[in-house]
């Protein structure tokens, strides 16, 4: 890990989507450099194995069933944080879905569309509007957004995820802006980590030509090889062809951010495999 964790022990960190993916992750990595971790997710069976996960190994965190859709489950998330711990530090909203597909698949997709509307959306808005005031009363907080490189572009196959992450980036400035010298405020924009539990969110497999354009069958060909166990020329970290993240390494990337002094904001970060064959 790139961070001595001297920033992130101590803080109470919320992190939404924790039942699995980069959030758990996120989770256990802060609560070994010795944070306290409020997590939440829908899918309590998951929840349940981050929080046991990090208790077993002697950290601290507990975990609030929580769909982000609600506002009020949100509001319940933020009230077990003060209540357990007395403060938010830090809230990481990275709940999400990638629901791709293409607008000719509008009759499959729309109801996913509009669940990602609502969670990679209106999720982040429920999360900042239920730490807010906590934060600001207690002169400091910080709020990391999750967008992602597909944020970056409208392609083919990506629309509605697309727009949901530009979304996020939006507010994250607008929010820095309003809360100058009161809450930190990084946009995160992950690269493609097919290793978590986002692809099974995907509508229409096809879907995903827009984020490797010219190079969907050199990309096609090493995640055939990658699934069946074999990562080739790129598997080394230290080979300029490493071409697919682990996800730890991009919760590491997310740890670094928190693990910053209260004066010093990384604002926003994309973190890259160099030998990616994305277009984004
Ligand atoms: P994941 O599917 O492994 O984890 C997402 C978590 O969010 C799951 O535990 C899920 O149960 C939870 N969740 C879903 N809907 C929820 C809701 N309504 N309320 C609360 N929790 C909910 O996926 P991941 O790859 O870890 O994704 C985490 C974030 O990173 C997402 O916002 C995703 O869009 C973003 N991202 C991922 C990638 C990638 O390639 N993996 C790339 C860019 C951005």
């Amino acid at each position: 890990m790139n961070t001595d964790g001297t920033h992130v022990a101590g803080k109470v960190i919320v992190i939404t989507g924790a039942g699995g993916g980069f959030g758990r992750l996120v989770a256990q990595m802060g609560a070994k450099l010795g944070a306290r971790i409020v997590a939440a997710d829908v899918n309590a069976e998951g929840l349940d194995e981050t929080v046991a996960s990090i208790t077993d190994e002697g950290g601290t965190a507990v975990g609030v069933t929580a769909d982000v859709t609600s506002k009020a489950d949100c509001d319940r998330v933020a009230a077990a944080a003060v209540e357990q711990f007395g403060s938010i530090d830090v809230l990481v909203n990275n709940a999400g879905i990638m629901p791709l597909a293409f607008f000719a698949d509008h009759e499959q997709a729309w109801e996913a569309w509009d669940r990602a509307i609502d969670i990679n959306f209106k999720g982040v808005v429920h999360g900042i509007a239920s730490v807010y005031d906590q934060m600001v009363e207690q002169g400091r907080g910080h709020i990391i957004n999750i967008s992602s490189i597909y944020g970056n572009h409208g392609v083919a196959g990506s629309g509605v995820y697309s727009a949901t992450k530009a979304a996020v980036g939006v507010l994250s400035d607008a929010l820095r802006v309003e809360s100058q010298g009161k809450i930190k405020v990084t946009t995160v924009r992950p690269t493609g980590v097919p290793a978590t539990g986002l692809g099974l969110t995907v509508v229409n497999y096809e879907a995903t030509v827009g984020i490797t354009g010219q190079n969907t069958e050199r990309f096609g060909q090493k995640l055939g090889d990658w699934l069946g166990g074999n990562l080739g020329e790129g598997a080394d970290p230290d080979d300029v062809r490493y071409w697919t993240l682990d996800p730890t390494e991009l919760a590491e990337q997310i740890i670094a951010v928190i693990d910053t002094p209260w004066g010093v904001t990384i604002s926003d970060i994309t973190v890259r495999a160099t030998g990616e064959d994305y277009v984004l």
